[in-house]
């Protein structure tokens, strides 16, 4: 429509940290937001995603300042197509971060929602601190395993996976599931630590666990264990603790190579994996999957995997070479997303791909045929059959919607974990085959959940994770 329209507000554009307002751009068709997802300076959440609304448009969420606000409303003046929003949803306080350690030092392990009386709920978000100690109390409890990945985070804080279920053997894992990615997404670790103690709980106390109106057996747990599971609940500490320090929507690390102050510090890790990283090259121009600008939201680092974050969550593929699921946790839209994220995809020619350097610069638009990314038959329909399970599972645990899409959507992303994960099979020598799932949990636009919320999501999640984990079972771990 009017994209240098759009590029010239770049100029005019500031970046504000903290005191961003959730808004929605609304529309008659995803094609109307096109020109404004272009523009890195502004905040889309994870990647932009268009909904459809009960009145036949879509919308769109965005988090900005009160001067871009201005501004788009001024640019957006007469056109009556679209419109911006602030979302007006009067909300209680947010869920507090917790104080101190309710695990004492690593001796009091976890307990998650599943194994507790209905109505049960759980009084505040973990503190990155809370979170090693909730490690090493799975393993005092439970007899956990522990991994301390290799590379310290720009902070000097030491990375530890989990890994349970399947013994020591390294190769018998075959789910990965990873939190904490964007700092700024509370309840993610929560999410996924809570998860994992219910599942040593009601496999030691023989019973099964139930979230909301889902219930799984004992017989279900144990089988879900014994898929073998490594569990990464904190990907981005440093930006964790720095948001959760300032309450300031703090996405990225906090990487100062790049930028030293204000929002030029840090990297997107969720854009800075070897999957068409340097997208300049391999997009088409019109397309924005992430920036080159250190003080963009989705600031794609120095070069492919250049952080510690990015290498640590890369090294676990090498460390259990069996990975065959993976699935990274997001806020805050209420969907699953499956392969592929750069282009739409198509399951007929398999010269085009992203290995191919005769489709470099014709990557990324939606609804063109330039280019659409390569995916076998059989993998799509696995992918997507196990898809639809989860989100039918988070729907029937208390009534709230999820959907299921592919990763793409209306807007290409390069550089994330999902597609990195699928992509390994065909760029990394040797590599097993993974199918990537980005699951963004409720409640849309709020990445700061009240404390009702915040239980709701480890109810909704729980119940997701468990019948991901059931039907990538019944498709297969080989
Ligand atoms: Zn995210």
């Amino acid at each position: 429509m009017k994209y240098s329209l759009v590029a010239s507000l770049i100029a005019s554009s500031t970046v504000v940290l903290g005191e961003l307002v959730p808004v929605h751009f609304k529309a008659p068709s995803p094609a109307h937001f096109r020109d404004v997802v272009r523009n890195d300076t502004y905040d889309f959440g994870c990647r932009p995603v268009a909904q459809p609304t009960e009145d036949g448009h879509f919308r769109l969420a965005a988090w900005l300042s009160e001067p871009q606000i201005v501004e788009l409303e001024k640019f957006y003046e007469r056109d009556t197509d679209i419109s911006i929003k602030r979302n007006l949803v009067k909300r209680a306080a947010t869920a507090p971060i917790g104080t101190g350690d309710r695990f004492s030092s690593g001796t009091v392990a976890p307990k998650g929602l599943g194994t507790q009386a209905s109505g049960t709920t759980i009084a505040s978000i973990m503190n990155i601190n809370e979170i090693t100690s909730a490690l090493n109390a799975l393993k005092s409890v439970y007899g956990a395993n522990l991994l301390t990945l290799s590379s310290k985070t720009f902070e000097g804080r030491t990375q530890v996976v989990g890994y349970v279920g399947a013994g020591t053997d390294k190769s018998a894992y075959h789910l990965y599931l990873s939190a904490g990615i964007h700092a700024r997404e509370r309840g993610g670790p929560d999410n996924l630590i809570y998860w994992i103690a219910d599942l040593l709980a009601a496999s030691k106390a023989g019973t099964g666990l139930t979230y909301g109106s889902k219930t799984y057996t004992n017989a279900q747990v144990k089988s879900v264990l014994a898929a073998g599971i490594v569990f990464f609940p904190l990907v981005n500490p440093d930006g964790v603790a720095y948001d959760q320090a300032n309450s300031n929507l703090w996405r990225k690390n906090r990487n100062t190579k790049s930028g030293s102050s204000g929002a030029s510090v840090g990297v997107d890790l969720n854009r800075n994996f070897d999957f068409l990283w340097n997208f300049k090259k391999y997009f088409a121009s019109s397309e924005s999957p992430a920036s080159t600008s250190p003080s963009s939201e989705t600031f794609y680092g120095t070069a492919a995997a250049s952080e510690p974050e990015t290498k640590n969550h890369v090294s676990v593929y090498s460390n259990f070479p069996k990975i065959r699921w993976f699935m990274d946790i997001h806020s805050a839209v209420g969907d699953l997303l499956y392969s592929w994220g750069d282009d739409e995809d198509q399951t007929t020619t398999t010269t085009m791909n992203f290995q191919n350097s005769a489709y470099d610069g014709k990557r990324g638009p939606v609804g063109d045929s330039a280019y659409k990314e390569y995916i076998p038959s059989t993998d799509l329909t696995n992918i997507r059959n196990v898809a639809t399970k989860t989100v039918a599972a988070m729907k029937a645990v208390g009534g709230r919607s999820y959907s299921s899409q592919q990763a793409v959507g209306l807007y290409a992303t390069s550089g994330a974990t999902d597609d990195y994960a699928f992509s390994r099979y065909w760029s990394v020598s040797g590599a097993n085959k993974v199918y990537g799932y980005t699951l963004e949990f409720a409640p849309s636009g709020n990445f700061y959940p009240t404390l009702s919320e915040f239980n709701t999501n480890i109810l909704d999640t729980n119940a997701g994770f468990m019948d991901w984990a059931l039907a990538a079972i019944s498709v297969g771990l080989e």
